[in-house]
């Protein structure tokens, strides 16, 4: 097989946890400024009338974080104007150049790291070792794309054709990109949008989600300090329901980069649709109902730590984390007490603490819909355990402690629970087609974990389950970029993967020419 990734195998660097003067900076970083962001739109020659919004920590409500300026429809016109004036100059520049801007923005993006991983840990409530891993993959989205943009767009591929007839295919941007991005992954996956719809020759219009607009807003800065002109990338924080739906309908914009929820990636789909105008491009990126699968070859204490934290890291605020564990009946017992002995000992509280294991979610509705499951679940399941909440530590933020329930099949769950609830389901060894079988049938196909040391089981997982990311032996969270290719099917999204080598041509629209010579 022809090896897509080796040159591009050097991910960024982390933080050495043992040298103490790197982690006192950083505590340091992310205890200054608190209090004192604000952002806005940033679009040429434009000025919102739009709210102001205030921004507080969802560690304590009670403590700002900062304030930003939403966007207003006339905001939202201007920007559409500018982003159509810009593009073409910007797609006619070489690949190179446009690369060589995107690797500065890594540059500058590392060199500054500490403001950064301030703004997860305090808009977004990440925690330390997540914050860190989030600008190593942002810092490495802006790295891959520029080298896939150099390779695929940097020269027209050379086709055959008969004697005196000269053939040759080139990609060019499509032309205004809107990129619509979750709060989940503020910085990586709205500079992972971004940059592949930059590196591809669009133009840009980023929609950041409305819990995190002001590391969206550093983040456009960063890119325009590093040489991305002002009205190539603009930036419309603001109401999905007035920005989001003004963007998405009107005939100017070319594609729609969303991650987010099923629900919405059909409303954008069917937006997209209604409009006589140019067919437009969507690469949507959406939910799962993600399982793990244990077989008694397995080592308890491996499916244990796996699990852990493939559910409950980020407070379980990934597309990826593992929403349902199914634990062959053999080792069921152990595993499930084993597994309680472990949330007992989970932290939860200030994600700005090194201690810390889980943070807060990430607003009161997110919330709400964890408490109404564990109201249901309780009802209705058996409770495995619920970890330990300090009340003085998380009264007044939105804090969810981590549970985990025993429940007879995945039919019971009838929609995806977006944080930090584990649900267990015991299978007896001849049921594995039946096991894969219901995970097919919830319609999502993102990530799934197996535990397994039989060849053959693993094989029939691989060769059966419709998902994007299967992962054996090891966790089923934090793919890598260039390394694990990220994105799912079907319900969970249109491909093509996140940090794959197919991603940006579907930013880009292809031309040929043929010249007699
Ligand atoms: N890429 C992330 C991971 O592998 C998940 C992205 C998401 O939650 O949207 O964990």
């Amino acid at each position: 097989p022809v090896n897509l990734f080796g040159e591009l195998r050097k991910n960024s660097m982390g933080v050495n946890f043992s040298n103490d003067n790197e982690l006192k900076a950083l505590a340091e970083a992310v205890n200054a400024k608190s209090g004192t962001w604000s952002a806005g739109p940033l679009v040429p020659g434009g000025e919102s009338k739009g709210p102001t919004v205030q921004v507080t920590n969802p560690v304590d409500r009670r403590q700002a974080v900062g304030s930003y300026v939403s966007a207003d429809a006339p905001l939202v016109d201007k920007a559409l104007a500018n982003a159509v004036a810009a593009q073409p100059a910007w797609d006619r520049l070489p690949a190179a150049s446009r690369a060589a801007i995107l690797e500065h923005a890594a540059e500058l993006l590392e060199a500054r790291r500490g403001e950064f991983i301030a703004l997860c840990v305090r808009e977004a409530g990440k925690s330390l070792p997540d914050s860190i891993a989030e600008i190593r993959e942002a810092a490495d989205f802006l790295r891959y794309y520029a080298t896939m943009a150099r390779r695929l767009f940097g020269h027209p591929e050379q086709l055959p054709g008969p004697t005196g007839e000269n053939n040759q295919l080139f990609l060019n941007g499509r032309g205004v990109f809107v990129c619509i991005s979750p709060w989940n992954f503020p910085l990586a996956i709205f500079l992972g949008q971004v940059s592949a719809a930059l590196a591809a020759g669009n133009s840009v219009i980023a929609k950041p989600a409305e819990q995190t607009t002001l590391i969206g807003h550093a983040a456009v800065k960063l890119l325009h300090e590093a040489g991305v002109p002002a009205e190539v990338l603009q930036y419309l924080p603001g109401d999905g329901a007035v920005v989001g739906a003004a963007l998405t309908k009107d005939p100017r914009v070319a594609g729609v980069a969303f991650t987010g929820s099923t629900e919405t990636a059909w409303a954008i789909n069917r937006t997209l649709a209604a409009r006589n105008a140019p067919i437009a491009a969507l690469v949507a990126e959406t939910g799962g109902q993600n399982a793990m699968i244990a077989d008694s070859s397995a080592l308890p204490e491996q499916i244990v730590k796996d699990v852990i934290a493939s559910a409950f890291q980020s407070a379980g605020q990934r597309c990826s984390a593992a929403r349902v564990l199914f634990v062959q009946e053999d080792i069921a017992d152990k595993v499930i007490s084993m597994l309680a002995g472990a949330m007992a000992e989970l932290k939860v509280g200030d994600p700005g603490q090194l201690s810390t294991d889980v943070g807060p979610v990430i607003d009161d509705d997110a919330l709400k819909i964890l408490v109404d499951h564990a109201a249901r679940m309780d009802k209705e399941a058996k409770k495995i355990a619920e970890a330990k909440l300090d009340p003085a530590n998380t009264a007044h933020g939105t804090f969810f402690a981590p549970r985990a329930y025993e429940i007879s099949s995945l039919d019971v769950l009838k929609r995806e629970i977006f944080g930090p609830v584990l649900h267990v389901i015991r299978w007896k060894g001849s049921e594995l087609e039946q096991v894969v079988d219901q995970i097919n049938r919830t319609g999502y196909g993102l990530t799934l974990g197996v535990h397994s040391r039989i060849d053959d089981t693993v094989e029939y997982i691989r060769s059966h389950a419709r998902v994007g990311n299967c992962y054996v032996n090891r966790n089923q969270i934090g793919a890598v970029v260039g390394v694990q290719p990220f994105g799912g099917e079907s319900l969970s999204g249109t491909g093509p993967k996140a940090g794959g080598p197919h991603y940006l041509v579907k930013f880009a629209t292809e031309r040929t020419l043929t010249i007699n010579t």
